[in-house]
């Protein structure tokens, strides 16, 4: 009887195996087809200073204007188009797109722009994003790319060198979601990362949970050591500002300064600042 339940079991877990299968397929041939079909669309999130709550750029987010299923959120794919390879072109198309938009700017604000794992892992990576900046005559400065540590796992040897040939052309290199790794504080002694994301799980439980508020403020500590801008993520909250600023952390990024948005909505973020700086305000009333 055992048996038998479990060999339903094993159905079961079968059956859901090869829908699974399925339905990544599915998603993979999609996906394919809707890059050559320009179904993606890049969004734009504002990074404001947190001294003063001035805008200082934005992170380009892809975004899958899916034709039945709607607005496809990235965790939803990326990780599919990493599995077979689809990242690359992907990831080109977003570099191209975010580069020409950024390059359009009446003010040159930064350009983050997200690197997976597999597109680090490409030897020809620093040719083409030097070949992007040439063709959209975007300053390399303006331009900065995220990488998470797993970035660093496939092969340490060409990604570093990838990391040091990208810095060479004047482009700046951010760690993203930091602490979240299994090593993060070797993958920040490994690489002079021009700017550290401290990863919004530990943003979301500023004040809710001491050990958090605790680490937010030792890595903000780090940063400053290390002389390493430090960028708050996920900061959704009034008191998470307060608190960020008043423990000197550079910029902030979040729902509380602005969400994401396609690029004729980005004039919105003005409101932003002044969100931001009525913070200040309130906080010098309070005396603080
Ligand atoms: P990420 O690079 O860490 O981006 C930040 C994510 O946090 C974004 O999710 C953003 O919408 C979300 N976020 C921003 N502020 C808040 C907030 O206040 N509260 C909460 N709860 N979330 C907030 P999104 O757009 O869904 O992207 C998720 C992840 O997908 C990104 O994490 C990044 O790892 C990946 N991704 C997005 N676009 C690209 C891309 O073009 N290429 C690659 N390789 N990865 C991408
Ligand atoms: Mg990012
Ligand atoms: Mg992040
Ligand atoms: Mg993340």
């Amino acid at each position: 009887r055992a048996k038998e339940s479990g060999r339903g079991v094993y159905r079961f877990f079968k059956r859901e195996m090869d829908e699974t299968i399925r339905e990544r397929r599915t998603l993979a041939r999609e996906l394919r087809q809707a890059i050559t079909d320009e179904e993606l669309v890049v969004f734009y999130q504002p990074l404001a200073r947190a001294a003063d709550g001035e805008v200082c750029g934005f992170e380009a987010l892809v975004r899958w204007k899916h034709p039945v299923r709607g607005m496809v959120p990235p965790l939803d794919f990326i990780p599919v188009a990493e599995e077979n390879g689809l990242i690359t072109q992907l990831g080109e198309w977003v570099l191209r797109r975010a580069c020409a938009d950024a390059a359009s700017w009446d003010r040159p604000l930064r350009i983050a722009v997200n690197l997976s794992p597999l597109q680090l892992n490409q030897p020809n990576l620093p040719t083409l994003v030097h070949e992007v900046l040439i063709a959209t005559g975007l300053s390399p400065s303006r331009l900065e790319l995220e990488i998470t540590e797993s970035a660093l796992f496939k092969d340490y040897q060409r990604a570093l060198d990838n990391l040091r040939r990208l810095k060479a052309l004047g482009v700046r290199i951010a760690m993203d979601d930091f602490g979240t790794g299994f090593s993060s504080l070797s993958t920040l002694q490994s690489f002079p990362f021009d700017k550290i994301k401290i990863d919004k799980s530990f943003v979301e439980n500023i004040h809710r949970h001491d050990r958090a508020t605790v680490i937010v403020r030792a890595v903000l500590g780090l940063g400053r050591s290390l002389e390493i801008p430090v960028v708050a993520e996920g900061v959704e909250t009034q008191e998470q500002i307060d608190f960020l600023r008043g423990e000197s952390c550079a910029e902030l990024q979040g729902y509380a300064i602005g969400r994401p948005g396609p690029i004729d909505s980005l004039s919105a973020w003005t409101l932003a600042r002044a969100a931001v700086a009525n913070a200040s305000e309130q906080t010098k009333a309070r005396g603080a």
